[in-house]
């Protein structure tokens, strides 16, 4: 089961693993805990800017997660269905619905209920963070921690990272496509957060490269995202070279297996 925040993210942070799991039988779940209306919309529209259909860019991005879930082959979606808050500071954060909004209990509660519907054997969140500082995936480590705790169901739980050095890669090869992280959205208001961590720090190293290119696809169904066209120009070779080891910082172990891993089922299997 991954816990993500809005469409789009699924494809990015765990795209491959959920594509590998998929070709080795395993059952997957995914579960977006925000419409994702915060987007851009049809023509990149930006929110806030006129013609931006909050609704209008909900049900755009619903059709795009679904043609996402179908490249890597998901199993089961699952939608809390809570309103994007926005990047942190923007009004929408305390707007009626928004997820950022909605107290922690409430939608562990109800992510609880998936978690002892599916029972899954791994559970993958982002880390305190919510890995680059968004409330909506802050909100969600914070909801998805709770329900574990809830339940005591998942073996092992796991927060997405990226590692210092292939973030040094990644930052080189979209500079060379033209792309300024600083003069991102994402950094807008505040300083570049310190994302990922020091590689010794990370303790699992999934190689998804043979399931690059149902990443790609994945993230090429989100494409109405401004943020994502840097990653699709880079064509499936490149994308795969640069995006196909997904690594984890595992959480939560009661298999005993050893560590560092190359498998978010070590010890399950
Ligand atoms: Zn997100």
């Amino acid at each position: 089961m991954a816990v993500h925040a809005h469409p789009d993210d699924e494809a990015s942070s765990t795209g491959g693993v959920l594509a590998r799991c998929a070709a080795e039988g395993i059952t997957t779940v995914l579960v977006t805990c925000t419409d994702g209306r915060c987007g851009d919309g049809p023509g990149g529209i930006k929110p806030g800017a006129p013609g931006h259909d909050p609704v209008a860019v909900a049900a755009m991005r619903r059709e795009e997660l679904e043609a996402s879930c179908a490249a890597l082959k998901v199993t089961h979606l699952e939608l809390l269905g809570y309103a994007d808050s926005g990047m942190m500071g923007w009004p929408s954060n305390d707007a009626p619905g928004s997820f950022w909004g909605v107290p922690v209990a409430e939608a562990a509660d109800r992510l609880a209920g998936l978690i002892r519907r599916y029972r899954p054997d791994v559970v993958v969140t982002y880390d305190e963070n919510g890995f680059y500082g968004h409330p909506d995936h802050i909100q969600a480590h914070r909801v998805t921690m709770a329900a574990v705790a809830l339940t005591d169901v998942p073996a092992k739980v796991y927060w997405t990272t990226a590692p210092h050095s292939g973030m040094a890669a990644l930052g080189e090869a979209l500079r060379e496509l033209g792309v300024d992280w600083a003069e991102t959205e994402m950094t807008e208001d505040a300083p570049p957060p310190q994302i990922g961590l020091p590689d010794a720090e990370i303790t699992t190293w999934v190689d998804t490269r043979a399931f690059g290119a149902q990443k790609y696809d994945a993230l090429a169904a989100h494409a109405s995202q401004s943020e994502n066209i840097a990653f699709l120009r880079m064509g499936k070779e490149r994308f795969t070279d640069l995006m196909g080891v997904e690594t984890f910082v595992r959480v939560r172990d009661t298999t005993g297996a050893p560590l560092p891993e190359d498998d978010l089922f070590a010890g399950l299997r």
